[in-house]
């Protein structure tokens, strides 16, 4: 059994890609500082507790369980943060990632998955935004990724370490199972604070600007499934494991969904009055985020199958009433 080591297992996406992994037949072993993850997430094989930013704790994760691959989830992702604590998105993110790719090379571990974002791209007017798109972010986030996207490439060149490169659009929905889902704390995304509102559970949606040159003023978003997300993942790892070159995919359906349009929809799933109030611009967005590739699909055979916004919230909505974590 092949053994894969999952930075950021306990959380969002890299719970979901470890349930996707043991069913896929590998084994996942997460690799956490529980800062934001959940011990309650981590269900489908071993734990280490550790820190990137730390790098004995990598090698005593890469010693003990000599992983074949990495699948590197682990970092800040927030860009309203972003924006007011630069310092910290390229501290912990390029320190921790270059540790870890430090660590993965001595290690021998020369297969190497990475988490990055459609939010390297920056804003690009009427620009259809594929995998050779200048990447300009307009945040320390995205440029973080950008930058360990960079190293990517400079420890290929040197040491051989191969990687394929995920830039993600906007991940939503849930396991159908409700077994793990989305829980942030604090939570700064459209759809799990919409349910929130929904529920009762907290105030009413801000909507974050209406002035923007999209047909509602609202930005507009493309929206894929954890699920399918991950999906994309195991067959990047297969992509490595046949010894392809190293790639670079958008994860996105090609569909853009403006933040009313997620309204009217959740509004329709859940058959619920959405409350919200409309706000001003939070600094940092990009008006537009729509994959224009459809390289994942062409060349790794995925099909984002669950990605539509109404299965999306449906799933969103499952785990929403039926789980949440604690510790
Ligand atoms: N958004 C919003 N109100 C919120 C949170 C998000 O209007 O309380 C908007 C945000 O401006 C963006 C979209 O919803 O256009 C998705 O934001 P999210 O934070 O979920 O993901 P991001 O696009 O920042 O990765």
């Amino acid at each position: 059994m092949k053994r894969i080591l999952v930075t950021g297992g306990a959380g969002y996406i890299g719970s979901h890609a470890c349930k996707a992994l043991k069913a896929a037949g590998y084994l996942p072993i997460t690799f956490d500082n529980f800062d934001t993850g959940w011990r309650e997430a981590v269900k489908f094989g071993p734990v280490v507790e550790g820190d990137l930013m730390n790098r004995a704790d990598i090698d005593a994760a890469f010693a003990e369980h000599q992983p074949d691959a990495v699948m590197h989830f682990a970092a800040l992702s927030q860009v309203g943060e972003a924006m007011k604590e630069p310092g910290r998105y390229w501290h912990t993110n390029v320190t921790g990632s270059l540790n870890l790719i430090e660590a993965a090379t001595a290690a021998g571990c020369r297969d190497f998955v990475f988490s990055s974002t459609c939010a390297t791209y920056g804003e690009h007017d009427n620009v259809v935004l594929d995998e050779a798109t200048t990447q300009l972010p307009l945040n320390a986030y995205g440029a973080s990724k950008r930058a360990i996207e960079d190293i990517l490439r400079d420890f290929e060149a040197a040491h051989g370490l191969r990687h394929v490169i995920f830039r993600y659009f906007n991940v939503a929905g849930a396991d159908p199972e409700a077994e793990i889902g989305e829980f942030h704390r604090p939570e700064t995304h459209l759809i799990p604070l919409m349910l929130d509102a929904i529920d009762g559970k907290r105030d009413a949606l801000t909507v974050f600007g209406t002035d923007y040159d999209t047909p509602d003023g609202t930005c507009i978003r493309d929206y894929v499934h954890v699920c399918d997300l991950v999906d994309a993942h195991i067959l990047g790892l297969s992509w490595l494991e046949n010894g392809k070159d190293s790639a670079v995919f958008n994860l996105g359906t090609g569909r853009g969904f403006s933040v009313r349009e997620v309204i009217d929809q959740s509004k329709a799933v859940t058959n619920r009055a959405v409350p919200f109030v409309e706000g001003p611009r939070r600094a940092g967005d990009a008006t537009k985020l729509v994959s224009g590739s459809t390289r994942a699909e062409a060349e790794l055979g995925w099909t984002p199958s669950r990605s539509t916004l109404q299965q999306m919230i449906t799933d969103a909505w499952r785990w929403h009433q039926n789980g949440h974590y604690t510790r």
